[in-house]
């Protein structure tokens, strides 16, 4: 044992540990640890031989797979800084990240391959294509003459890895974020932040445990193994690190979906005894009402756990009804904070449905003013966050760094408040706040009253403009199917339960569900042209 802080190849060794345990199934493929172990040494071994040094950037372009996390820890235990590409992202998106990210090498699906094809010449570094999932294609190689499919992988040969020397503060990973505000900035993680969210991940369900006076929870090595359904893209830090990371590390089965259907996640979570399914809220929604529509209760269920974006307090109370044996929870984070910062779960989470929970054990948060003064507890200002499991900063942009990276705080752009016992509850982000007359509203605290209505089932607040006042709130909502709400009602439930400034002026209903981008998050800017006055309105 040593003290130094931990790795990615720590989490790397601990999950070959697991050895013939399965660790990923992917309709009827299925992998132990063993065999991913193996494929990743096979790809690290293969990538060095294409002369990947470390410190290159290999790039990921995939949809979930089981090569997925074989690729991205093959490129770790080469010393290469893992740059994963969001799948959903256009040809001249992916072509962006990879000029950008300068990567050298690059493995990619079929469907990404054909959409990073035409710009290849724009891409003089890129000189090791990786093809999956495809017919072979000039100029690349086939990674199933590397590694063949998922169920051989534990019969490939037992190497050892490469020989490179690997640090906690060596640079490991380059996740882009979700682009909500903005173009997608190249998040850049060390061994050490990466690891450590992986790890700090059940100290604080222990913690939960030991607040409510219970014995932490500890593995029962006779129990069935636990089973997690993928449902969030691994490009994102929360799939990564949270949900697969947490599978590597305690010998978990991640069952991976082809794509989210809730129908087929009800079948698959009874076939495969999933102990634990989540994503972004809007999932949880589904999940919840596809259950109940169906009347499965899914017994094998111990967690429903998302996060991402404001989940409102009622979904602890649909997660109840639809299952009532299983622990909602829910957590904060961002990309540049490796995926979960506070972390929030079970009775302490049903107590305060509005809160997404209190820092990891390891991370300390901090409230400030705009003059970056200190705020006591229960004041609404900037989250500014501290701890190992932060990025060093963005790729190739000194700027934005040095903007929100500054004093060893990161200032997240996000307002919240947190009480004396340290529980966080995010209100706004700092661009989403509207300001009416001089009083501040805060979007997500409109919203969650909105979901409150029980035919509303998705809701935004944006400003309309107004000659003296600046702005003031309007909502747009999308109601339940055959749900009759008139917005004239939606306004008088609201005005039932909020100050006068903050009751939405007018409510305008979506047909259908309002668009988000893939990250969960409601895309704010083709639904501001509502109230701005200009372009047609798209709604009933
Ligand atoms: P970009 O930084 O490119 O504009 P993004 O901020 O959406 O995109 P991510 O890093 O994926 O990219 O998301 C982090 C943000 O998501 C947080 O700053 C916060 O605004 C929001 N978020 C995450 N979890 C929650 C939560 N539990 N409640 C409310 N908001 C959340
Ligand atoms: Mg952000």
């Amino acid at each position: 044992w040593t003290h130094a802080p931990p790795t990615l190849r720590d989490v790397f060794l601990r999950a070959r540990t697991h050895g013939q345990k399965t660790f990923v199934v992917y309709g009827a493929e299925r992998a132990s640890f063993e065999g991913f172990h193996r494929a990743a040494i096979a790809v690290a071994h293969a990538l060095a031989e294409a002369g990947i040094v470390k410190g290159d950037r290999v790039a990921i372009a995939l949809r979930n797979l089981p090569e997925w996390p074989v690729c991205y820890y093959g490129a770790l235990i080469a010393g290469a800084i893992a740059t994963p590409l969001n799948a959903w992202w256009t040809g001249p998106e992916l072509a962006y990240a990879l000029a950008h990210s300068g990567a050298r090498a690059l493995v990619a699906d079929g469907d990404r391959f054909f959409r990073i094809h035409p710009h290849r010449d724009t891409l003089p570094a890129l000189e090791s294509v990786f093809l999956t999932r495809a017919a072979p294609e000039p100029g690349t190689r086939a990674l199933g003459d590397l590694i063949g499919p998922p169920g051989t992988w534990a019969d490939l040969p037992d190497r050892a890895m490469p020989d490179v020397p690997l640090g906690p503060e060596d640079d490991a990973t380059l996740f882009y974020t979700s682009g909500t505000t903005g173009r997608p900035k190249g998040a850049l993680g060390t061994h050490r932040a990466a690891a450590t969210t992986v790890m700090a991940y059940p100290y604080s369900a222990a913690r939960s445990a030991l607040r409510r006076g219970a014995a932490p929870p500890r593995p029962d090595p006779a129990a069935p193994q636990r089973a997690a359904l993928l449902v969030i893209p691994l490009f994102h830090v929360t799939g990564c690190h949270g949900t697969m990371g947490g599978a590597l590390y305690g010998g978990h089965r991640l069952v991976m979906m082809h794509r989210w259907d809730p129908a087929a996640a009800l079948d698959l979570i009874e076939a495969e005894g999933c102990t634990g399914a989540g994503g972004v809220p809007t999932i949880a929604w589904q999940l919840a009402e596809a259950a109940r529509a169906a009347g499965r209760a899914l017994p094998s269920l111990e967690t429903v756990t998302y996060g991402g974006a404001p989940a409102a307090g009622d979904l602890v109370r649909a997660l109840r009804e639809a299952f009532p044996h299983a622990a909602p929870a829910t957590g904060w984070g961002m990309t540049e904070t490796s995926a979960t910062f506070t972390h929030h779960q079970a009775e302490d989470y049903i107590a305060h449905p509005d809160s997404c929970g209190p820092p990891l054990p390891v991370c300390e948060t901090r409230i400030r003013d705009p003059l970056g003064r200190d705020l006591p507890p229960g004041a609404v200002g900037e989250l500014c966050v501290r701890g190992p499991n932060i990025v060093r900063g963005y790729w190739d942009d000194p700027q934005a760094t040095a903007e929100v990276f500054s004093d060893g705080w990161l200032r997240t752009g996000d307002l919240a408040r947190v009480d004396g016992e340290g529980f966080v509850t995010v209100v706004d982000r700092i661009k989403d706040m509207l300001i009416r007359g001089g009083e501040n509203i805060h979007c997500i605290e409109v919203e969650n009253v909105l979901y409150a209505h029980p035919d509303v089932i998705d809701a935004v607040v944006l400003p309309v403009p107004h000659p003296t006042l600046g702005e003031e709130p309007g909502a747009v909502v999308a109601l339940a199917e055959g749900a009759r709400a008139t917005p004239d009602e939606i306004r008088a439930f609201a005005a039932a339960r909020l100050a006068a400034f903050k009751v939405p002026v007018r409510v305008v209903v979506w047909d259908g569900l309002l668009p988000r981008n893939p990250a969960g998050k409601i895309l704010r800017a083709p639904l501001r042209s509502v109230f701005s006055g200009d372009g047609e309105t798209p709604s009933r």
